[in-house]
């Protein structure tokens, strides 16, 4: 066990190791009790604390893995600027209620290369899969990692990462923790004006954090405006009204079907349509993504 914060005392456990994880989970299952898991990457904020304390209320423990997971990472420019924070986020986990914070290092997720590949189309292969390749499989090594080595009952997950979801539930039926597995979809948390909050966040700077609400500002307006446009209207409107704020730029916008994630022509052609939007915001840039729902 590692107890990371200095001065400060944790009521709560910090493991490093998979074993020392396991033997404790042993023990919380063999009373009965049931396991809830939030995956993150660290840098926690508001939008987490809001699954783990889901999961808190949901399950007897709750454990929250923070690992920053370098499969999942098609630029190692973004994986080298991402924040950490092992201390701050471990004091937030404390705050929200959570027994336990699982922080293993690389080597100890990987002790080999992962070789193996995962491939959920159209979901996993559209929209971050095809301008982030190799992204979900990363997220799919990693994730399916965590759920063998928690086992838990219910997994969190944001809708933040709208796409992640719908692969994540791929992926539980695939390796087949369909029917013991619960994945649970919680709403995105946003900034008071309207910024959906992310790690990725605390790297903006002063400027490019007062034009980054435009996103979810245009994209609020534009359910108004579908009521009475085409899906390509909307679409471009959408993507014309973000480009023209100075120091964004709309790397793609899709309407989609929110169980498919495929496009959709017309609104009629689904009864649940979601927008999806990746924006570039600044210099270094940060990539920024976000969505709204246009018919759920
Ligand atoms: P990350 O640390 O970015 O991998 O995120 C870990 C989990 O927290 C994912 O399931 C995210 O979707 C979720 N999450 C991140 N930001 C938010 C947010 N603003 N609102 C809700 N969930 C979020």
């Amino acid at each position: 066990m590692l107890l990371c914060t200095g001065n400060y005392k944790l009521a709560m456990k910090v493991f490093e190791k998979i074993v020392d994880l396991q033997n404790e989970l042993f023990l919380v299952r063999k009373e009965g009790k049931s396991v809830g898991l939030v995956p993150t990457m660290g840098a926690l904020h508001e939008g987490h604390a809001s699954l783990i304390r889901r999961s808190v209320k949901e399950n007897d423990v709750t454990v929250v893995s923070v690992f920053l997971n370098p499969t999942q990472f098609n630029d190692k420019g973004d994986l080298e600027r991402y924040p950490r924070n092992l201390k701050a986020d471990c004091k937030l986990v404390e705050g929200c209620g959570a027994q336990y914070v699982f922080a293993p290092s690389v080597q100890e997720m990987y002790p080999e290369p992962d070789t193996r590949q995962f491939e959920f189309p159209p979901q996993s292969t559209v929209m971050e899969g095809a301008k982030r390749p190799g992204h979900f499989n990363g997220v799919c090594q990693v994730v399916s990692r965590l759920f063998y080595i928690v086992r838990p009952n219910r997994a969190y997950f944001g809708e933040k990462d709208w796409q992640q979801i719908a692969v994540v539930k791929r992926l539980v039926d695939y390796i087949g923790m369909g029917k013991t597995l619960k994945i649970v979809e919680c709403p995105i948390v946003r900034e008071d004006d309207g910024l959906a909050m992310s790690s990725r966040n605390s790297l903006l700077t002063k400027e490019e954090r007062a034009i980054a609400p435009n996103i979810y500002r245009v994209l609020k307006e534009s359910v108004e405006y579908a009521k009475s446009h085409t899906v390509e209207e909307t679409h471009d409107k959408v993507v014309a009204d973000i480009n023209a704020v100075d120091g964004l730029e709309v790397e793609y916008f899709e309407i989609v079907d929110g169980n498919t994630l495929l496009d959709v022509k017309s609104w009629d052609d689904s009864d649940y349509v979601v927008g999806c939007i990746t924006v570039y915001c600044g210099k270094t840039p940060i990539r920024l993504i976000d969505h709204i729902k246009y018919k759920a």
